[in-house]
């Protein structure tokens, strides 16, 4: 039976995210929201509404197509982003609800620009330490020092750190363009790096802090009850070309003696330069000659120049100490499930045909790469690529019991050697198993075999299933019960099933095995007990329910996102630790790796598209105006060079805690506590998990009031935090409603723990528009939009709207994207010019529902809208490495239930499913905060 032809892109039986039928259910979402806001009455737009007062209405100034859907529907000043066509700017007051830019104060005091649309590129200063800091007088003498070889640091002032803005919660909505402005800035005094470069400080992209001014003692970071965690992202992209950082290749690696820290831009030289102190622990080191003499080119060198002294990110290559053997080779051992489901849905194929495809771009810069495959069904099926044909020949193991490795030798090859003979047996795995009638799945035993296969060298297992692992080692049983969703029962589900999968993972760990799980079952799978494998060994589950190469929309997604999986520089047999100035220790560590011990992460293969938290306990009273962290990996490049990155953050200190909250960093924050909550999920419940994410939102807020908020009386009493932390509420209450942990009987257990695992993994930009979800309106979107921008290129965004259906028009059109689903929501009553243009039907009755893709139409607006659809995916321009590609789903207002309630989650800001609305959920922290 060989894989069904590509159907229909636009059949709307086809659509199966959030898969209704596939666990027997008749919606899964079936549950009708009541109280979406009411949208404004168009015929009459409140004053609030009206375009901005300067120059007349700006719909007459719009193109021809945009003024047509406006004027034929509705009053064009009514649309979402209403407020902002005539500047195309900032949303201006004018929403539905009166929503107001929340920015505008922290704006003010960060120097920071209100207007940037998300299209654009951050300004460079918002990443960098700001220019503030450095007093250009001082900067003067510090280069006159220099070139004397260094000298003490300028006397330290009183630096002036970010002042604490108060917003009131209840009557100022959030902006959701704040989310991706840079954290507060991190105020350093004068001089605190040894060299003037803006580079010196740690970019929030690759380490950010949840608070950018550190509390000099435990009882102050006890006493404002925020975390106090590194987020760390060691890789901003797939590819080293996509997001250099500075390489130094001379093998001067100068290390703290005691302590272990890299040189890096805070230390400082003393002894006429030939000695450093280190800023972590303050012991003197001597400086290596090489700092000012080249051995090889026999030149003095400039040590001021050196990548280390003015970067914060920056990369050594390691010497033969670094290694405990020869760096390993790149090794791909691929499972692949050839089973009925396997071969029908046309993973086999689809999964064959792009290895194939991507052979040219599996990282084989050294010719070392080697590549494996076996074949999995009730038996394990290895296949021997010799030397000396290029005809690959099977061995069928069928006793599981003791599952022996046949003709080790010709099992995993060099693919610059033996490339004939795998292009031969890829090209020949669909027809070899094209008719089978097997049902079994030994995908344990397997793990097993691939796990002796490689061990002695390590390297990456890449499974590849579509069954429920039904039989030898790690057999699942199909545990699943809807009755148990919603309950205190559907926890248990999702816990490890087999305890197999916990103990092989550590066992991998141990012989650098890394294990990646694409998993695409069109039925109950397993998912909670299967994601351990790449939990403790670096890898990453990825989840494709219900798919089908049947899809074209299915089959590319799969197919581009495996080739950009295989194509990722990975790292092999690294190893994170995180330093810091003596009184503080790294206490916690989360994410997709072994802890090996106390403060080290083992990780068999590193992978680029992952995130970190850290969380840092304070020890010891700090005396010191900064303090500095530093996270090393230590690893091998995929080209077997062994290296190391290392990331150095400085951040000043306080004894204040207006200044600690005045510069919390709310992203850090949020991802710290989406971390915590995934842990408190799988420990003690999803319940509980959501529990402790409101009562700690609470205890913020009370805190807030308690200590840093004169006392008022009355029902007025406003609901105060810092300017900073304005989108704190609402991304708990993201967080709290997400798929991953919000109250349901209708989520199965797989969408469950796939979630989860993503809460647990995704880098911190990612994590947040998967939790607060970017809502744009598209049909009256600025002409700009859609398009380049003049100066920098990038493609200019409509302004993210807040997530409340209340900005839905019944004629609109909207995209509304998680980063790992869009969906294009169409308004029932859109004219026919808007379809026309944009979906190339004659109406909207025509357009159908589903899981599609947006035609390639010979229009302007045609053209713009995919510009921003593609815009909101290129997760690589927000510093993001990602092989994501979403599914697109085309809803309309009108259409199919199932598939519009599920959009309408997306809506954080809504009451739906068993969740409350934002305005809600103010109101109960109001009362609880005021009767605390
Ligand atoms: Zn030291």
């Amino acid at each position: 039976m060989s894989a069904p032809p590509p159907g229909p892109p636009y059949d709307q039986s086809q659509y199966q995210y959030p898969p209704a039928n596939q666990y027997g259910e008749q919606s899964q979402y079936g549950q009708q929201p009541v109280g979406y806001g009411q949208p404004p009455n168009p015929a009459s737009p409140p004053p609030s509404q009206a375009p901005p007062a300067h120059g007349g209405p700006p719909s007459h100034q719009g193109p021809r197509g945009k003024r047509q859907y406006a004027e034929q529907a509705y009053d064009f000043a009514a649309g979402a982003n209403a407020g902002v066509a005539a500047t195309g700017g900032y949303p201006a007051a004018g929403g539905p609800a009166g929503y107001m830019p929340d920015t505008a104060g922290v704006n003010a005091i960060y120097g920071q620009q209100p207007q940037q649309l998300p299209g654009q590129p951050q300004a460079v200063g918002g990443y960098q330490a700001p220019q503030a800091s450095y007093d250009p007088n001082q900067l003067a003498g510090q280069f006159g020092q220099m070139g004397l070889g260094g000298g003490a640091p300028a006397p330290v002032g009183k630096t002036v750190l970010n002042p604490l803005v108060p917003v009131d919660l209840m009557h100022n909505p959030f902006n959701p363009a704040s989310i991706d402005l840079p954290p507060p800035p991190i105020i350093l005094p004068p001089n605190t790096s040894v060299t003037p470069s803006p580079h010196a400080n740690c970019p929030p992209s690759y380490m950010r802090s949840t608070l950018n001014v550190v509390p000099t003692t435990h009882n102050l970071l006890k006493k404002s009850k925020l975390p106090f965690a590194l987020v760390v992202q060691p890789y901003n992209s797939l590819h080293d070309s996509e997001a250099p950082v500075p390489l130094i290749s001379d093998f001067v690696i100068s290390r703290c003696r005691r302590c272990r820290s890299y040189i890096n831009p805070y230390v400082s030289f003393l002894d006429h330069g030939h000695r450093w102190r280190c800023n972590m622990c303050g012991l003197t080191n001597d400086v290596p000659q090489a700092f000012d003499w080249n051995p090889a080119t026999q030149e003095t060198s400039d040590r001021w120049q050196r990548p280390e002294l003015n970067h914060a990110v920056v990369e050594f290559i390691a010497p033969q100490e670094y290694m405990v053997r020869p760096p390993q080779p790149l090794v791909y051992l691929f499972l692949l499930d050839v089973s009925y489901a396997a071969v029908t849905s046309g993973l086999l194929a689809t999964a064959a045909r792009t290895i194939l495809e991507s052979l040219d771009r599996i990282p084989n810069a050294d010719k070392r790469t080697r590549l494996g495959f076996i074949a999995v069904d009730s038996a394990l099926h290895y296949f021997s690529i010799p030397r000396d044909s290029t005809e690959p020949s099977m061995l069928v193991v069928s006793d599981l019991d003791e599952p022996f490795l046949p003709i080790p030798g010709d099992l995993l090859v060099p693919l610059e050697e033996r490339r004939e003979g795998i292009e031969s047996l890829l090209s020949k795995l669909q027809e070899m198993f094209q008719d089978t009638q097997n049902a079994g799945s030994c995908m344990g035993s397997a793990l097993q075999s691939a796990h002796k296969l490689i061990s002695a060298v390590g390297g990456k297992v890449v499974v590849l299933t579509a069954s429920l692992p039904n039989l030898g080692a790690g057999k699942l049983e199909m545990r699943e019960d809807k009755k148990l969703l919603g309950t205190n029962k559907e926890n248990g589900l999702l816990q490890t099933g087999n305890s197999f999968y916990k103990s092989f993972a550590v066992e991998c760990s141990k012989n650098q095995v890394s294990v990646d799980m694409f998993l695409f079952s069109s039925g109950y799978q397993d998912v909670a007990s299967l994601a351990n494998l790449p939990r403790y060994t670096g890898g990453q589950t990825y989840f494709y329910p219900g798919w089908s190469a049947a899809r074209s929309e299915d089959a590319y997604k799969f197919a581009k996102e495996f080739s950009d999986h295989l194509s990722s520089e990975i790292a092999l047999e690294a190893v994170m630790r995180v330093r810091a100035t003596t009184g503080l220790r790294m206490s916690t560590f989360y994410g997709n790796f072994f802890n090996r011990s106390s403060d080290l992460c083992a990780f068999p293969a590193f992978p680029r598209d992952q995130g970190y938290v850290v969380e840092v306990a304070i020890d010891e009273a700090i005396a010191r105006p900064v303090v500095y962290m530093q996270t090393a990996v230590l690893h091998t490049t995929c080209n077997g060079e062994r290296r190391i990155r290392v990331m150095t953050m400085a951040l000043p200190t306080t004894q204040n805690l207006a200044d600690v909250y005045a510069s919390a960093d709310q992203v850090a924050i949020t991802t710290y506590f989406s971390h915590k909550a995934v842990e408190k999920a799988l420990s003690s419940g999803l319940e509980a998990a959501r529990d402790s994410l409101h009562s700690k939102i609470v205890e913020l807020l009370v805190t807030y009031k308690k200590e840093l908020t004169a006392s008022h009386v009355g029902a007025a009493t406003p609901l105060q935090f810092p300017a900073n932390l304005h989108g704190l509420v609402v991304l708990f209450l993201g967080l709290m409603k997400h798929i991953g942990l919000r109250k349901s009987v209708q989520i199965p257990s797989d969408l469950r723990s796939a979630a989860l695992a993503l809460l647990s993994t995704l880098p911190a930009q990612m994590l947040m528009q998967y939790i607060h979800p970017k809502f744009y309106s598209l049909h009256d979107m600025d002409d700009a939009c859609g398009l380049p921008h003049p100066e920098t290129g990038e493609i200019v965004m409509p302004p993210p709207l807040p997530l409340s259906s209340e900005y839905i028009q019944p004629h609109g059109l909207y995209l509304i994207d998680d980063s790992q689903t869009q969906f294009i929501y169409v308004g029932g009553h859109a004219v026919p010019q808007l379809i026309e243009d944009v979906f190339g039907l004659p109406g909207v009755e025509h357009l159908k529902v589903g899981k599609g893709s947006l035609p390639i139409l010979e229009n302007d607006f045609n053209t713009r809208v995919r510009a921003v659809v593609d815009k909101s995916k290129d997760m690589q321009s927000k510093g993001v490495g990602s092989i994501i590609v979403p599914n697109l789903y085309i809803v309309r207002s009108d259409g199919e239930p199932s598939l519009r309630l599920w959009a309408h989650t997306m809506l954080v800001e809504d009451k739906a499913d068993q969740g409350v609305s934002l305005q809600q959920f103010l109101g109960a922290l109001r009362e609880k905060v005021n009767n605390s």
